[in-house]
């Protein structure tokens, strides 16, 4: 939680800064209020629809409740912010899924190149070993020059094994090898990176849908996760993204990195609100360290800070 509000801290110059400022000047409950706060959720990349819609809650909840203080407001707005992500799910599917009798549990990460993918497969891998669990990763993103070598890397850093292939290898391969592995070796988790080129779009879609099948031919119930990894400082671009991939990819979730940076946030708010999708996972930085469980109370009550 420290770590989290730690990097929420920098996402408050974005997001939490605005609405910071905006309760600063603060002065009555008026239809003045509700347009500028609307007018604040857009710019902060909660999305067109995402901020009408708030807006018009907090109006009703607000007239609801008699709020007419400052803090008042406040605490409806968290409230509502909570409830806006919560009604678009429950809380279980926002946990990552671990199937203790089954092995591996096998995790796929998609998304553009430079969203993050390998960093947070590091990441996590040093969570689950830490655990005690045993991981096995997969470099199966053989297009990025340097992707393979830097997997390999954090492999090394945590002590865990990386399966690869020879330089430019079908994707595919180095996933049935390694899932071959982490069956063979009993593994708690394999964790598969891909190649995230944009500008194949179709290529790339297929190769995904060829890795999917080659993991199922070996173990049939897998992957337990398919992971969209967006760039947080993107803002609605990453919620253009979430739309591509979840039209060609099932997706079980997503995960949002570099909100340690200038991030607007809001559009953590949007996707849940458009996509349904729950965001599993926060990158707050570049060390191993700097992942944690997304927590919509935490983030919500985050941003006043
Ligand atoms: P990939 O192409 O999707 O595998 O992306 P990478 O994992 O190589 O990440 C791209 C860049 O973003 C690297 O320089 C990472 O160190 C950086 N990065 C990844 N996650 C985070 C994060 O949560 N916060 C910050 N500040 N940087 C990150």
């Amino acid at each position: 939680t420290e770590l989290y509000e730690k990097g929420l801290a920098k996402t408050n110059q974005g997001f939490g800064a605005r609405l910071n400022a905006f309760f600063a000047k603060f002065r009555s409950v008026d239809e003045d209020f509700f347009d500028d706060l609307e007018e604040l959720l857009i710019e902060s990349d909660v999305g067109y629809e995402t901020a009408e819609e708030l807006t018009e809650q907090l109006r009703d909840e607000a007239k609801l409740q008699n709020a007419k203080s400052r803090d008042d407001l406040k605490r409806v707005i968290v409230q509502k912010l909570v409830d806006l992500y919560d009604q678009n799910g429950n809380e279980d599917d926002e946990k990552l899924i671990y199937h203790a009798e089954e092995h591996p549990n096998i995790y796929l990460f998609v998304g553009v190149n430079g969203a993050g993918k390998t960093t947070t497969i590091g990441k996590l891998a040093k969570r689950f070993n830490d655990q005690g669990k045993k991981v096995i990763l997969a470099a199966a993103d053989t297009f990025r020059a340097g992707a393979v070598e830097q997997l390999v890397e954090w492999g090394r850093r945590v002590g865990v094994t990386v399966v690869t292939g020879a330089e430019k290898a079908d994707p595919a391969s180095v996933v049935y090898d390694a899932t071959k592995k982490a069956i063979e070796e009993q593994a708690d988790y394999l964790l598969v990176d891909t190649a995230g080129r944009l500008q194949n779009k179709k290529n790339l879609m297929m190769e995904l849908e060829k890795i999917e099948r080659t993991i199922q031919k070996l173990a049939p119930n897998e992957p337990t996760e398919t992971l969209l990894v967006l760039d947080g400082s993107t803002g609605q671009n990453a919620l253009l993204q979430a739309k591509d991939f979840d039209k060609t990819t099932k997706l079980t979730g997503l995960v949002l990195t570099k909100i340690d940076g200038s991030s607007k946030g809001g559009v953590v708010l949007a996707i849940r609100n458009e996509m349904k999708l729950p965001v599993k996972l926060v990158g707050l930085g570049e060390k191993p360290e700097d992942l944690a469980d997304f927590d919509a109370a935490n983030y919500a009550i985050g941003l006043f800070r």
